[in-house]
């Protein structure tokens, strides 16, 4: 699809937009990002946001931030805040800051234009009979009883509407359209509902509330959006949102185009679901690390380039699909590797005392920070006659090819010396709770001076100077690869995965690792990438596992044949 796209120059949006830039139709791109306030924003999201931005950026033009502000009943200022705060993280910054509700009263200027034309009317029945009475793909709709009443009676009954003469659901208003349309869309669709209720902006101003279909391409026309990009869903909508636009007087013409929503492996996209985890606590909120918002990919540890690069990859088709989540991963892997300091961190600590090794401070071993870095630097790490390892780098019985410790074997402990197994101890449960080595003086740095051949390396931590850390490890939120293939009856929530959270609370870290700053990210040898949690204290350290080290995805593309 890439390769595709870098043949032609570019997908079919900008392909789209270069035609109207050399044809004159279009002197200057504006593009908008326009969310509903109804929840946090998700990767999905910042896909949209990726490409109206970068369009904009791409062709010299601008982009909006616009709230699509108009059904009161879910819509917050905390939404529009994290929302704001979301967009400019990712690197984006908007030409205008709108709201659909600033433009109200225009709507309602073009709610009586479409009245006074004949090509509106107000609507006593019921939604259920709306529906019912709407057709099918192959049967024409019925019209309504009221459909053809006087244009002066539509004025004065929608004047009462918005003084809030009716009760919610006693009548609507709908656009005069074809009951006969092949378009089911385009069916006499309502333009506004009678909502009792406040809006978190205009407050009690008004009662009638506009429905999307209507709404959007005016909110459009009156920023002089050149080219309105929304997901696949909304192609049917398409002559509804022309329609609306060429029956009343708007002050710019933009066009719809659409494009495929992203969809990720074992995850749901969808703000309604999103919220339901967060209210009714099955995570900790929006920036739970395990959640696909964009708060939470932040508290995981996802940087907003290694997810503008993930957006990137993607590309931008009309093809719907299914993104593996190890994409997502491998783009935040390959950053980190590039950029975050190494660091070691015991997360099931078993000591390890040096029996030849003296008593006392120990000493310092230069370690570099990035070994991937162009210009490495070095730091020093405390190393002394009691450390920690890793519980399961230590083996009473191994199996053939454990290349870690057990009575009698060789290891490097990683930047330091080799040490060689000679027992064990064990608590009355039959527990190992220390392993006892010697050292080999002369293998300082890690190489041994007679050249003999060590496996396996080992992280460790110094005992007397390891801080104790909070480790948190993800996996999925949910066992199932496709939400889209539940099984029928089940509910989305029955796939949601019970191990997908696991909380280490006695970790042994490197006192580098305390003085962290929250968000601070780094390499946790042979463990993974971690952020500091924006919680973390020095006093009480607390890192995130943002993703492990080894990358399914990239072994999964080496194993393509091409
Ligand atoms: P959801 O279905 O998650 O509630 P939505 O489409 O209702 O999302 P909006 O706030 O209306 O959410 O979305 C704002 C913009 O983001 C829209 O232009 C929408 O098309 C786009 N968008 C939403 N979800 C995705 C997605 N999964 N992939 C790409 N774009 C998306
Ligand atoms: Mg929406």
């Amino acid at each position: 699809m890439r390769e595709e796209q870098a043949e032609s120059g570019g997908s079919f949006i900008e392909q789209i937009i270069r035609e109207d830039l050399v044809s004159g139709k279009v002197s200057k791109v504006m593009t908008r990002f326009p969310p509903e306030p109804n929840g946090y924003l998700h990767i999905g999201h910042a896909k949209s946001i990726c490409l109206n931005f970068g369009l904009a950026e791409q062709f010299g033009g601008e982009c909006n931030l616009r709230f699509d502000d108009t059904n009161p009943s879910k819509e917050e200022t905390e939404y529009v805040e994290s929302i704001m705060e979301d967009v400019a993280w990712l690197g984006f910054r908007w030409a205008n800051l709108c709201f659909a509700s600033d433009y109200f009263d225009q709507f309602h200027e073009w709610a009586l234009e479409l009245i006074r034309a004949g090509k509106a009317y107000v609507d006593h029945q019921t939604a259920e009979e709306i529906r019912k009475t709407r057709g099918t793909l192959t049967e024409p709709g019925v019209g309504s009883p009221y459909r053809d009443r006087p244009v002066e009676e539509n004025l004065e009954l929608f004047r009462k509407m918005k003084e809030g003469h009716f009760g919610e659901g006693e009548c609507v208003l709908r656009a005069r359209i074809d009951m006969a349309h092949p378009n089911l869309n385009m069916r006499d669709p309502v333009m506004y509902r009678i909502l009792h209720q406040s809006h978190y902006r205009t407050g009690n101003k008004w009662c009638i509330y506009p429905m999307y279909d209507f709404a959007h391409g005016y909110e459009d026309a009156i920023e002089g959006i050149t080219h309105s990009i929304c997901t696949l869903e909304f192609e049917d909508h398409r002559p509804l949102y022309d329609w609306f636009l060429d029956n009343v007087s708007v002050p710019s013409r933009p066009r719809q185009y659409e494009f495929a929503r992203l969809n990720l492996t074992y995850t749901v996209m969808s703000k309604r679901k999103l919220l339901e985890l967060v209210s009714k606590q099955f995570v900790s909120g929006w920036d739970d690390p395990r959640m696909p918002t964009i708060s939470g990919l932040r508290r995981r540890g996802y940087t907003p380039s290694s997810i503008r690069s993930f957006c990137k990859k993607i590309g931008v088709s009309r093809a719907n699909s299914l993104v593996d989540v190890e994409l997502l991963h491998h783009c935040i892997r390959d950053e980190l590797n590039a950029s975050a300091p190494r660091a070691m961190a015991v997360l099931k600590p078993l000591k390890l005392v040096i029996e030849n090794y003296p008593e006392g401070p120990g000493e310092e071993i230069e370690v570099v920070v990035n070994p991937e870095s162009e210009t490495p630097s070095f730091r020093k790490v405390p190393f002394s006659r009691e450390l920690y390892i890793e519980r399961d780098d230590f083996m009473e019985d191994p199996p053939k090819k454990y290349f870690r410790l057990s009575p009698g074997s060789e290891v490097r402990l990683k930047h330091a010396y080799i040490v060689k197994c000679k027992g064990f101890e064990k608590d009355p449960d039959g527990s190992v709770v220390e392993v006892r080595c010697e050292y080999d003086p002369r293998s300082r740095g890690g190489e041994a001076p007679d050249g003999r051949r060590i496996r396996g390396t080992l992280h460790w931590v110094s005992a007397p100077h390891a801080v104790k850390a909070e480790v948190r490890l993800y996996d999925h939120l949910f066992t199932l690869r496709d939400m889209d293939d539940m099984e029928e009856g089940t509910d989305y929530k029955d796939h949601l995965n019970p191990r997908s959270l696991e909380v280490i609370t006695g970790c042994m870290v490197e006192p580098y690792l305390a003085k962290a700053a929250p968000m601070d990210r780094f390499q946790f040898l042979r463990r993974g990438y971690f952020v500091a949690d924006p919680d973390h204290t020095g006093e009480r350290p607390l890192f995130n596992r943002t993703v492990p080290l080894k990358d399914s995805w990239a072994k999964e593309m080496s194993k393509d044949p091409r």
